[in-house]
């Protein structure tokens, strides 16, 4: 192999031949230096990243943010990537969110895995497509065993099962609510959906969540043509988990009104308290109801590995279909995710032939289309290759371990909280999510006193929280994501918090 990089990365002088042009920034063999050029100075770049910023957030105003951006004149092209990298350094890096510091404490982001980003370069350089074997061969079996691993951990045999990767937990939901509508739609009526569009029973469909799941239901719903109005959100028991008699008793009360219950979805680790609707529960009511369960497991999909908790997912196999976000809990780089479903067959429902792809006389398992399986997306990138890479250098118990130190570090800070007569814990967690508020007895307007302090933290940029509301009232939240975050770093993230709370004063 030539290898034109001196041993500092920088170009040798090399000459290109006579007849390149100017092609020098197709990736191509002649080019191989400028590739390694190119990805080792923005790998400098990530390096700064990492040790430069120390906080989470630079504190910066949208304001500034916008200006900032708005000056670059995008007609005018830069000599450099070094002029490029400062460029954007300037305008992304130094403000971009750092995730992986243990002050980050907010949303669902999790720190990411090494192996995963390794894998990345892989698929951006080689750029498979997942849509058909011609453009993914080893990608295509590749994907296939994975979502067969997966599976295999849900519970499911995997001989009867499948699914693919998403760009979501949003999407892989959606594919959920669909199959869920379809194959009631075909079962009882024999009312084919995909090519006849909504049966007039459709207006009276109503789907079954918790009042805690995911907004993505109700979008789905509604771009499904069923409306918002056919989600029929339940009340919580006092862990925020799905309650079951309500749950009996709204189905009743629909089904008295004329209306018709075609699927249950749970959520396995909701999005604000981490908690796990009692899946065998949900179970046992959608088998008798006969229609489908979708088990919305993008949050609490890391339990699957552990050892120490995995018992919180009894009944996951007993679901007709899941959501797994590896991106939320598998530690990997967005976007990676799954839709798994039970039974391969009610999948080919989705199924759809253009004849310059996936024409029928191609439709051999041995000349197998991902395609087939996916519902929004034709062209489609090989994440699944991060997942590849992390579980052959990690293996699954590292990945577990990493999960279960979470977890207990969420008990931790739990007790921490609960303990503190400054702090009040709304709830336990099964996951790691914790919602709680600071109080002050001098001050009655605990709301304004807790978005002062998480105001106070943003633009300081010190700790990143997020809140939540909770019966119409703010409390701050905790998203613990990072198994290198210690008991003494979220005593330091708690004394922050009260430190400006004590500053609050109702006028400022
Ligand atoms: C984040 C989340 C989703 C949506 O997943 P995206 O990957 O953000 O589209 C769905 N359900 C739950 C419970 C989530 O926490």
């Amino acid at each position: 192999m030539n290898n034109n990089l001196t041993s500092t990365g920088e170009l040798a002088n090399e000459v290109l031949p006579q007849d390149w042009g100017n092609f020098e920034h197709i990736f191509h063999p002649d080019n191989h230096h400028h590739y390694r050029n190119a990805i080792d100075t923005t790998a400098d770049l990530v390096q700064e990243f990492l040790y430069r910023n120390t906080k989470p957030f630079s504190g910066i105003e949208a304001k500034e943010m916008k200006g900032k951006v708005q000056e670059i004149d995008l007609n005018q092209k830069l000599s450099s990537y070094s002029e490029l990298l400062s460029e954007v350094d300037d305008i992304y890096v130094k403000h971009a969110t750092a995730f992986h510091l243990p002050q980050y404490v907010a949303h669902l982001n999790c720190p990411v895995v090494i192996p995963a980003l390794a894998g990345e370069i892989l698929v951006s350089a080689i750029n498979s497509s997942q849509d058909t074997y011609d453009q993914s061969a080893g990608g295509t079996f590749m994907e296939r065993k994975l979502i067969d691993w997966t599976a295999e951990q849900i519970g499911y045999n995997v001989n009867g099962s499948d699914g693919v990767f998403t760009a979501g937990g949003s999407q892989s939901n959606l594919m959920g609510l669909v199959m869920m509508r379809d194959c009631f739609s075909q079962k009882r009526y024999q009312h084919n959906i995909k090519t006849d569009g909504l049966p007039p029973e459709a207006d009276r469909f109503r789907i079954f969540v918790s009042d805690k799941s995911h907004f993505s239901n109700l979008k789905n719903a509604s771009i499904m043509g069923l409306g918002e109005k056919s989600i029929i959100k339940v009340p919580t028991d006092e862990r925020f988990r799905m309650d079951i008699p309500l749950l009996k008793k709204y189905m009743k009360r629909e089904e008295q009104m004329g209306n018709i219950p075609i699927g249950i979805v749970a959520t396995a680790g909701t999005t604000d308290f981490g908690n796990v609707d009692p899946l065998d529960d949900i179970a046992d009511i959608a088998e008798q109801y006969n229609i489908w369960m979708h088990v919305d497991a993008a949050y609490g999909c890391a339990l699957l590995l552990s050892t120490k908790y995995r018992s919180l997912l009894n009944g996951i196999e007993r679901a007709d279909s899941v959501t797994i976000d590896y991106h939320k809990s598998f530690f990997q780089p967005i976007s990676s995710s799954a839709f798994i479903v039970k039974n391969k067959r009610e999948l080919l429902i989705l199924k759809h032939h253009a004849d310059y792809l996936n024409p029928k006389e191609m439709d051999e398992e041995e000349i197998p289309a991902q395609i087939n399986k996916s519902i929004t997306q034709s062209t489609r990138r090989f994440d699944a290759l991060k997942l590849w890479f992390t579980l052959r250098m990690m293996g699954k118990e590292q990945l577990a371990d990493y999960t279960d130190t979470v977890i207990d570090l969420t008990k931790d800070t739990a007790v921490m909280i609960a303990q503190d007569p400054d702090f009040e814990l709304l709830s336990d967690s099964d996951l790691s999510v914790l919602v709680f508020r600071y109080t002050r007895p001098d001050i009655a307007d605990t709301d304004a006193l807790n978005q002062f302090i998480k105001m106070k933290l943003f633009y300081s940029g010190e700790i990143l929280v997020a809140s939540t509301r909770v019966n119409g009232n703010f409390y701050l939240k905790f998203t613990l994501l990072n198994p290198i975050t210690t008991t003494e770093d979220i005593h330091q993230i708690l004394t922050k918090i009260k430190t400006h709370g004590k500053d609050f004063s109702p006028e400022k």
